[in-house]
């Protein structure tokens, strides 16, 4: 199982994945998955990752590969 993926051409874990959609540390990340989805802004392919900023919340992290694109869904 691959876990760290490259973003922007930096290899990223799941924690820092997820730590630059929320931008700030998380607690905990789940692994990365490839979203069925494309970047609004430059078509490029989405990550998505699953992360717990603080006990209480679960959010879904979606960030795209090749540009800033990001959006987090509570
Ligand atoms: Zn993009």
């Amino acid at each position: 199982m691959v876990e760290n993926r490259v973003v922007q051409g930096r290899m990223v874990t799941p924690k820092k994945l997820a730590e630059i959609v929320e931008g700030e540390s998380v607690m905990e990340a789940d692994s990365i998955e490839e979203a069925d989805r494309d970047c609004p802004d430059c078509g490029g392919d989405v990550l998505k990752v699953g992360y717990m900023p603080s006990v209480t919340a679960f959010i879904t992290g979606y960030k795209c590969q090749d540009c800033d694109w990001r959006e987090r869904e509570e």
